[in-house]
């Protein structure tokens, strides 16, 4: 398949308001398919790395870029000079945050496939050097089977040798889910860390969110603040386990939230670790009977 012109597509919803732009649902005349269409406006340098990375992934674990159109280059142009656009896949369960917000909290055994879904992802833009940087539930995207997908690569980095630390976003929803090294480098080494663990990190807040129902760290209700928040990033050493949780779930949830970065466990010791292998994913109840078609 191939998307030639912007103007084939017709634009249907907004599904979504982002940091970078403005997400619709669109709709492809000529082939009669949906789409989602992400438009950015304004700055130029991290969409084009963004628009860089969605051009060579390729993965079912990662949400698929069918094209990308750049008004510099391009005499397309969808209305009133948007910049940069990306058509992508289109997941109509939304995203993970949508998932929660209707069902509160999820079973282990939906969290254990969604986790390893997500390491699965992870596994393969790691390899490829990418770091993704803002691993949180409205960055993963589920389709009508179900299927959890990685998006967003608006603040992604692709790394040969040092991780750069960079503040290019320090906003509330972000730094929630950022590792105690990227929170306070000084104090756990953040300058020579290389940004995998960091990813680590923030796929156990995902899934302890899932389970808790509530943001971790912070008590359920309490309007987080910045130094709430980040004193018990880097400094809190009690973690909320919820009363039932199975001791493969607590043990996988340490290793990921492991404050030293050198200690925590690598994808790879994830994909293997007993909490990510308990079922079969397509045996037990999936993801799919939370999905809310939209
Ligand atoms: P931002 O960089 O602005 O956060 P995202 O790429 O994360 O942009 O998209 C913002 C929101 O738009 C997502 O949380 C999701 O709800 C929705 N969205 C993004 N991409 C898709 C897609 N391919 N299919 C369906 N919804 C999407
Ligand atoms: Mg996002």
């Amino acid at each position: 398949l191939s998307i030639k012109d912007l103007s084939d597509l017709q634009k249907l919803a907004v599904v979504g308001h982002g940091s970078s732009g403005t997400v619709y649902k669109v709709h492809h005349k000529k082939n009669q398919s949906f789409y989602a269409l992400k438009v950015i406006f304004g700055i130029r340098q991290q969409p084009t790395l963004e628009a860089e990375i969605l051009k060579r992934v390729d993965s079912p674990y990662v949400v698929r870029c069918h094209a990308v159109f750049d008004n510099g280059c391009s005499e397309a142009n969808i209305e009133n000079g948007s910049d940069l656009s990306f058509v992508m896949e289109y997941m109509e369960g939304g995203s993970l945050h949508d998932v929660l917000r209707a069902h509160h909290r999820l079973p282990e055994d939906v969290i254990s496939c969604l986790a390893k879904r997500v390491l699965e992802g992870l596994n393969y833009l790691h390899g490829l050097h990418i770091v993704h940087r803002d691993i949180k539930p409205s960055n993963l995207l589920v389709n009508e089977s179900g299927e959890v997908k990685i998006a967003d690569f608006g603040i992604s980095q692709v790394v040969k040798g040092k991780f750069e630390v960079s503040d290019l976003q320090l906003e509330m929803g972000t730094c929630a889910y950022m590792s105690p090294e990227r929170v306070d480098p000084e104090r756990w080494n953040g300058e020579n860390a290389d940004g995998f663990a960091a990813d680590v990190w923030s796929v156990g807040v995902v899934m302890l969110e899932c389970l808790l129902g509530h943001f971790p760290f912070i008590s359920p209700g309490q309007k987080p603040d910045w130094a709430t928040l980040i004193c018990a990033i880097c400094f809190g050493d009690s973690l909320e386990m919820p009363e039932n949780a199975s001791p493969e779930f607590q043990s996988f949830i340490r290793r990921c939230l492991e404050k030293d970065w050198h200690k925590r466990a690598t994808v790879i010791q994830l994909l293997d670790h007993p909490f990510v292998n308990r079922n079969s994913c397509g045996s037990t109840r999936k993801l799919v009977d939370y999905v809310l078609p939209r």
